[in-house]
């Protein structure tokens, strides 16, 4: 093998710097990030009892909660006419939602008035009560006459997040409507009859009464989002006309002493996706009305945690310590004097909730009394920041800038380097956390550092590279400007976009002056360095109103006659590009596999699932035949498996994401044989050295990322977020089980052929020699530096949600990263044993010839 394949850095001292690096962060990566990711604290009893127990506001509650609902397009008097006409007699409530958009996590809020945390995206399938008092637990036991009868009769109807919410049936009726992502009317339109039936006073079987305190959480809307996109969505929008229909059929029978509550869970982005903390997904809206509810009042600046007051508020029940809201006052007809008294009694729960967090070692807010009502000192979405994780992370950093000093000192031609050295590391550390503390006042330094960071540190180890000149000084701060770009929470992998189109553009401009054969073929650049700048300039929604991405993916997505031929088209030109990569390609076999691909969306567009199952056995087949010929020492058996991937891509992301992806494979496969080959054979000086190590590292991190951003999964190259998981397209999950897929086969299938294809990245790197093991260095230096700084975000929601996303996504690719050089070293051992027996039996031979 003529180039090294695991050149490490080095110089040892860098090396071992890393190293320490890594491990010094790891007590703050447990501590800290546990601290982050664990339940919020919040006492499980005590209650302010209401100030007017015997005067409720009314005699039930009628809440519905449309899933997936956009408080723009609910508000829209065209969409939902009767809805709009009705909150003209009562309150409309601006709501926002926390920053993690899943139904789970905002229906438990509203349930429960408890804060959600990160963890809970994740675990959006099977959420848990904190098992904390709250109004419509407490409204379900509630006996004020103390006749031993419960007051009121609460039923649930609808989605199953609320049935894991209130499992008690002995209780709580709850009948699930929904069938599944597919489920667009059937489950609504059985929900509806449910309801219909309870308020015309029908109690559930196996019950005596029919509820008078009811939430109908109706999921058809969200997943009609999910399939055709939300704005200017036909099928969205006629969506909520029939909901209009519907649920006004149910406020004719609600008893006049009734409050009605309709919201939505969270909002959707244009193209129907949830989970981010865009602005558009947080809105949501609340719409009031009933006895005792203001008339024409807009209630500005509701968190949505906040609707976990209403049941207490409106049944006269105690209000939980537990619930983290403020009672949308505004939204009630109240004497001043009353309103003053219902604050007060709001006020109070607040500032026992602090003192029980104060006595129970849990981050607290200094100052509170109940004689002083101080709403702004409350917390909004923070966690709230420890000393502890302070102390820690300041601890690591210290720690660590000694280790460098030691290890300079130690050294007799670095000895004069160890005190700027190790401030070096100090400092950079120092300004990195101040300014993401500080994010808020000193955002005109924040965001752009992020980008310009990053590149300054592309260019200075391009430009090290090449010079021969050993100078110190320019190696602590190429070593300085690399920690600090990784190490910043800020520091966006995508806009290394700009550096790649960039040297693209060279490689086309040296073309001339090169021998053909050493050179990457135009049909190859030209369409990647497009796809590049489409990626660069129009993905950019909030400034451009549309981006091209995301569009295509959508629209390659779509099952129009139009759409389904162009996507043909799309297919099969991407295939033909990848088929004909090498210069001695077959035309006729790329021809018949790329006709193959090409009616691919056609047969998806069937939307059957007796064509989807026969295209899934061709996968498997394509699967097998790999592995055979893999077994049998065939040397087309990764290939068979390769185009086996690109045709699931296809057919669960569309012709777009196959387009992209191929073209990105063909091309940086051979600029990686050509024109990136010298990258791969070691310099001689230390400089020189370190700034190609950061440019191996830098590239694989650069192409992961832009392909990332071409697949529509980022909201522009200036946007905040690199990784969204809110962004995923999940339309191919249908595929198969059209009609009522389970949420694992919508994984599956939605979302496995891109992560698939992710892992196949770094399989073409490493089969091409490059060495994964500076991109792996990388990465987890950042997950280091992420870690150390969790201690300083807890008080800012979205940077913990911004660094637990990069983290754990720069954690999937170290895996991977990881798992195949550990593979090619078991590889190289066993080639090594297998050298040794060749060796030792042709002694045999020898032996046996004398
Ligand atoms: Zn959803």
């Amino acid at each position: 093998m003529e180039t090294r394949r695991f050149s490490l850095i080095s110089n040892k001292q860098f090396r071992q710097a890393i190293l320490a690096f890594i491990i010094i962060a790891i007590p703050s990566f447990f501590v800290t990030g546990n601290y982050i990711v664990a339940d919020a604290p919040v006492p499980k009893e005590g209650m302010e009892e209401n100030p007017f127990p015997d005067q409720p506001l009314s005699q039930g509650i009628l809440m519905i909660v449309l899933d997936g609902g956009r408080a723009d397009m609910m508000s829209d008097s065209e969409f939902m006419p009767k809805l709009n006409a009705r909150v003209q007699e009562g309150a409309y409530l601006e709501i926002e939602t926390n920053p993690i958009t899943m139904t789970a996590s905002c229906v438990k809020e509203i349930a429960t008035g408890v804060p959600s945390r990160p963890n809970e995206g994740l675990n959006n399938f099977h959420p848990v009560h904190p098992g904390t008092p709250d109004g419509w637990n407490l409204a379900s036991t509630h006996d004020q006459d103390g006749d031993g009868q419960y007051d009121h009769q609460f039923g649930i109807l609808g989605d199953y997040v609320w049935q894991d919410l209130y499992p008690d049936r002995e209780i709580i009726p709850f009948l699930k409507h929904r069938y599944g992502h597919a489920d667009f009317y059937t489950g609504d339109e059985e929900g509806f009859e449910t309801l219909y039936s309870w308020l015309q006073g029908n109690p559930p079987n196996g019950y005596e009464r029919a509820p008078n305190v009811i939430v109908a959480h109706l999921s058809g809307l969200d997943s009609v989002g999910h399939r055709y996109g939300s704005f200017e969505a036909p099928e969205y929008e006629e969506k909520l006309r029939w909901l209009d229909d519907k649920m006004d059929i149910a406020f004719e029978q609600v008893p006049d002493d009734w409050i009605v509550i309709v919201t939505s869970d969270h909002g959707l982005t244009d193209s129907g996706q949830h989970g981010s903390d865009e602005p558009i997904i947080r809105e949501t809206p609340g719409f009031m009305w009933g006895p005792n509810i203001a008339k024409g009042v807009k209630v500005k600046d509701v968190a949505q945690r906040d609707l976990a007051t209403l049941p207490s508020m409106i049944l006269g029940l105690p209000l939980p310590h537990a619930i983290s809201g403020r009672i949308p006052l505004d939204a009630f007809n109240l004497t001043e004097e009353q309103y003053e008294i219902y604050e007060q009694w709001n006020w109070d729960a607040a500032v026992e909730r602090n003192n029980w967090m104060e006595d129970n070692g849990h981050p607290y807010i200094e100052g509170l009394s109940k004689d002083e009502i101080e709403w702004d000192k409350l917390r909004g979405d923070e966690i709230g920041m420890r000393n502890i994780d302070l102390a820690i992370s300041l601890g690591a950093i210290v720690l660590f800038s000694a280790f460098i000093y030691r290890n300079f000192w130690r050294d007799d031609k670095l000895k004069r380097y160890a005190p700027i050295a190790a401030s070096c590391a100090l400092i950079a550390f120092s300004i990195s956390a101040y300014i993401s503390y500080n994010r808020d006042t000193l955002a005109k330094y924040y965001y752009p550092l992020g980008l310009i960071g990053i590149l300054f540190l592309y260019y200075m180890s391009r430009d090290t590279r090449n010079k021969d000149k050993n100078s110190s000084i320019k190696f602590i701060l190429l070593g300085s400007a690399c920690f600090f770009a990784m190490i910043y929470p800020e520091t966006r992998l995508t806009i290394l976009l700009i550096p790649l189109s960039l040297s693209l553009i060279l490689v086309l401009e040296n073309k001339m002056f090169m021998e053909k054969d050493k050179t990457t073929p135009k049909r190859l650049i030209i369409p990647m360095l497009a796809l590049l700048l489409i990626t660069l300039f129009y993905s950019d929604h909030r400034i451009r109103g549309f981006a091209i991405p995301r569009k295509m993916i959508y629209y390659t997505l779509n099952y129009e006659p139009n759409a389904v031929m162009i996507s043909a088209i799309i297919a099969f030109v991407a295939t033909l590009i990848y088929a004909l990569r090498k210069r001695n390609s077959n035309w006729p076999v790329a021809f018949a596999i790329s006709s193959v691909m090409a009616t691919l969306p056609v047969l998806v567009s069937q939307d059957s699932n007796t064509v989807d199952w026969f295209m899934i056995t061709g996968l498997i087949c394509g699967v097998v035949a790999s592995i055979i010929t893999k077994l049998m020492g065939k040397e087309n058996s990764y290939t068979i498996f390769q185009y086996s991937a690109f045709a699931w891509l296809i057919m669960s992301w569309g012709a777009w994401a196959g387009l992209v992806s191929m073209t990105f494979y063909a091309c940086i496969e051979s600029l990686m044989q050509r024109e990136w080959k010298n990258l791969t054979v070691s310099n001689q000086t230390g400089l020189g050295e370190l700034g190609r190590h950061i440019t191996l590292g830098l590239l694989p991190i650069a192409i992961w990322f832009s392909w990332w951003a071409s697949l529509g999964q980022i909201d522009g190259i200036l946007h905040t977020r690199d990784i969204d998981p809110g962004n995923l397209f999940l339309k191919g999950g249908y595929i198969g089980d059209r009609l009522s897929p389970s949420n694992t086969w919508v994984f599956f299938m939605g979302a496995c052929p891109v992560i698939l294809i992710g892992i196949m990245w770094w399989n073409l790197f490493r089969m091409n020699n490059w060495p994964l093991m500076m991109a792996l260095v990388l990465l987890s230096v950042r997950a280091a530096g992420l870690s150390l700084q969790l201690s300083v975000s807890p008080s800012l929601p979205r940077l913990v949600f911004k660094i637990g996303w990069d983290l754990l996504f720069c954690l999937l690719l170290i895996a991977v990263s990881g798992l195949f050089i550990l593979y090619d070293k078991w590889l190289i051992k066993k080639a090594g044993e297998i050298q040794g027996k060749i060796k030792s039996n042709s002694l045999e031979i020898q032996l046996n010839d004398n």
